[in-house]
């Protein structure tokens, strides 16, 4: 393959694709936009959001004072819930005209699955699960998609050389939204659903929500627990301390493995990636696998008997001890700052 890029200068723009159900978007969606500005600004061209579904005009202008400067707003009763096939068509007719040299994707199931459809029907590149975004300027405005690789054992930079455009999904919790500007003024583009009408293979009989009622990835504070606590009942002592603090419960894999609590609760790697203002990280050891997913939170609190635990060299306090003197009297403490 030669060296030389092809000229993809026809290629302008970053899109964010913002993922809703029932008119309300995922945070994932404004979480993108805050990274695909600072890409859009760096390459001096408008960041743009598609929003696709039915009475959803609400989240353009969400989508505007997240950051957007074009949304394309694409209606219709039959867009209501997530289909592979009217989002795709909608999306690659949209990337045929607009022609953007980025689009982004949230890694939940939706944003996979089309971010997945689109890539393969282009074709281009698509970097799964990426952790950091950046750009090249000119003259190459190469996107630099980075994740972890090899069990985590490094970090790759992927780049889409010879494809327009540039595609990638980061899952929720990595990237952070810019604060909302109500204020902010941008362009609404309405676009036509070219599927109307036309027959739709699948139906949507209904959805069966997850009864584990946790929700870590919009948790502000999150009271983890690790191998540490020696069994499932140390986990109702955090749930006090999370209770007391108004958070929910996190684990890590090693617990959820040995059946001390359900994987909805699990950080990390193959666990949820979170971003709360605070991480409480008790009897965790800090491998990188878990820590990969909770790595970006605001605030991390390490309790751990090890001096040398390698969690202690993410986290903004330090705890040397043990779990089961410390997390009572924290419990204590904050129940008396409460009183
Ligand atoms: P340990 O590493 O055993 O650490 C226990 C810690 O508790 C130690 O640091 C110890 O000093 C401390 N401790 C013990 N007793 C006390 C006490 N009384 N008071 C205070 N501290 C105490 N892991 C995840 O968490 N999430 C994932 O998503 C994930 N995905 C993975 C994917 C792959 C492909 C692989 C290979 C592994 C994955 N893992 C994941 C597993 C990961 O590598 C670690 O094995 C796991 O995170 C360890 O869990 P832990 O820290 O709870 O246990």
């Amino acid at each position: 393959m030669s060296n030389q890029l092809p000229d993809w200068s026809n290629y302008r723009g970053v899109m964010v694709f913002v993922e809703q159900r029932e008119s309300v978007a995922k945070p994932v969606s404004w979480q993108l936009l805050g990274a695909g500005k600072k890409l859009a600004d760096k390459l001096e061209v408008p960041l743009m959001a598609l929003v696709i579904g039915e009475h959803v005009e609400n989240l353009a202008d969400e989508a505007i004072g997240y950051g957007a400067d074009q949304v394309y707003l694409c209606e219709g009763p039959e867009l209501k819930d997530y289909r592979t096939r009217p989002y795709s068509r909608i999306t690659l007719k949209l990337i045929e005209n607009v022609k953007p040299e980025i689009c982004l994707f949230g890694a939940s199931a939706t944003g996979r699955d089309l971010a997945g459809a689109i890539a393969t029907h282009l074709p281009t590149g698509l970097t799964a699960d990426t952790t950091e975004l950046d750009v090249e300027s000119h003259p190459s405005r190469l996107l630099l998609a980075s994740r972890p690789a090899f069990s985590e054992k490094m970090m790759a930079t992927i780049l889409c050389k010879q494809y327009r455009p540039q595609m990638a999904t980061a899952r929720a919790g990595v990237f952070q939204a810019l604060p909302r500007d109500a204020s902010r003024t941008g362009k609404i583009i309405r676009i036509e659903n070219p599927m109307k009408g036309e027959k739709i293979a699948t139906q949507v009989m209904g959805f069966i929500e997850k009864q584990s009622g946790i929700n870590l990835e919009e948790a502000d504070i999150i009271v983890a627990g690790g191998r540490g606590l020696g069994g499932p009942e140390p986990f109702q002592m955090l749930q006090e301390l999370a209770d007391v603090l108004g958070g929910e419960v996190g684990a890590s894999r090693a617990c959820v493995d040995s059946g001390w609590i359900k994987h909805a609760h699990q950080v990390g790697q193959t666990g949820f990636t979170v971003r709360p203002k605070l991480y409480f990280a008790i009897g965790i050891s800090g491998a990188v696998q878990h820590t990969v997913g909770m790595s970006n939170s605001d605030y991390i609190v390490a309790i751990n008997k090890d001096p040398e635990a390698p969690i202690f060299q993410i986290a903004h306090y330090q705890i040397v001890g043990d779990l089961f003197q410390i997390v009572p009297a924290l419990i204590d403490a904050f129940k008396q700052r409460k009183d």
